[in-house]
């Protein structure tokens, strides 16, 4: 029986990967704690790791895995920004699960666009103290509006497609556009320019780091409404807070943040927020941030745990392994899997 060790693991994703453990014939020990180079000795005697979005995945943490005999590390997540991708290469092999539920993302995405432009998280509260006044809760209908959606792989594509359902027009900026009917590619500069409402879905990577600066801000309609439910460091959250301050961002819906990785998923309440920023940015009326739950559905994590569990029996059973990454795919240059069927 093979021994796989979880990070960063919660009552609600156990009972999934339980659900899965017999049928796999694998012993699952779950840490609460997210992976870093202190803990990852937990994972001593396991022939496998489990990783999650804030787990942090470094060279030495790689090195440590590597000398504990453990050359798997399965991300139970899409993106792949938290792994150190040059050290893991001929060490440790990366495989994660690409696509899960797009649709639970793009309809949560949705979710934050609607319930910022017609301020329902505002009127719950307000009716929660007897105010039934709606001095301050206009918004805008999105029939006839513009949609700028910044990468159009399985999510953007799902919510360009509710966009569509909704009559608004809609830009896209992509670097490998894929032609759709009722979607218009432009520059970024020109979704941009033009956009009333802009939604960011493309990975974390050298080129994507920031796209959302200042600059990208000032060039921006006075009112934009901003949602990312991609990565936090998409958007630079000192020019965020400026745009928000001088009214040029008209609301903001954050399901990620540059800064994220202590803090989401766990209980602060009890304490003062020692990150001065993020404490900004959740003061104001006009931003809705949640703690990277976007993927949260029944559906998505069914998928994410039968993905996880079937990427770890192909490593273990010596067979090809369709879900790896390595630091020259994760860039969508050819690598050694087309020939190896595997990456290394
Ligand atoms: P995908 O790989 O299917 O699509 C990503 C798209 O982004 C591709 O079309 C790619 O060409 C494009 N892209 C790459 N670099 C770009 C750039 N610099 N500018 C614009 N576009 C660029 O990925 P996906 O499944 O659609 O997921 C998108 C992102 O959503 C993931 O990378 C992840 O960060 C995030 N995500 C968040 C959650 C959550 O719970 N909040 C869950 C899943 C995924």
């Amino acid at each position: 029986m093979k021994k796989v060790c979880f990070f960063d693991t919660k009552p609600y994703d156990r009972i999934y990967f339980d659900a899965f453990a017999k049928e796999y014939n694998f012993e699952l020990i779950y840490c609460e704690s997210k992976l870093n180079e202190k803990n990852v000795v937990l994972a001593s005697g396991c022939d496998a790791v489990v990783a999650f979005v804030n787990d942090s995945i470094t060279a030495q943490v790689l090195q440590t895995l590597s000398s504990l005999g453990i050359h798997v590390v399965a991300l139970r997540c899409a993106g792949y920004n938290n792994v150190d991708f040059k050290e893991a290469y001929g060490k440790v092999h990366i495989v994660r699960v690409p696509a899960y539920s797009p649709y639970a993302v793009a309809e949560f995405t949705m979710g934050m666009f609607l319930s910022l432009n017609r301020k329902i998280y505002r009127a719950y509260n307000r009716i929660r103290e007897y105010n039934f006044s709606l001095v301050g809760l206009l918004g805008t209908d999105f029939y006839g509006k513009t949609m700028g959606v910044i990468g159009t792989g399985k999510i953007g594509q799902v919510f360009m497609d509710i966009c569509l359902g909704f009559g608004m027009k809609v830009l896209a900026y992509d670097p490998y556009p894929k032609e759709r009917a009722g979607v218009r590619y432009v520059t970024l500069e020109e979704l941009f320019r033009y956009s009333d409402m802009i939604s960011l879905h493309c990975p974390l990577t050298k080129e994507s780091y920031h796209i959302v600066d200042a600059a990208a801000i000032r060039n921006m309609k006075d009112g934009v409404i901003l949602v990312n439910t991609s990565r936090g460091a998409l958007i630079d959250a000192t020019s965020l807070i400026d745009g928000l301050k001088d009214g040029k961002i008209g609301a903001a819906g954050l399901d990620v943040y540059e800064e994220e990785g202590e803090y989401f998923y766990e209980d602060y309440s009890g304490e003062v927020m020692p990150d001065d920023e993020l404490a900004r940015i959740i003061s104001m009326p006009n931003v809705l941030l949640t703690s990277h739950q976007a993927f949260l559905t029944k559906e998505a994590l069914k998928n994410i745990a039968e993905t996880t569990m079937e990427n770890l029996r192909q490593y273990f059973d010596g067979e090809a392994l369709p879900n790896e990454i390595c630091y020259q795919c994760a860039k969508g240059e050819r690598c050694k899997k087309e020939h190896l069927e595997r990456c290394f």
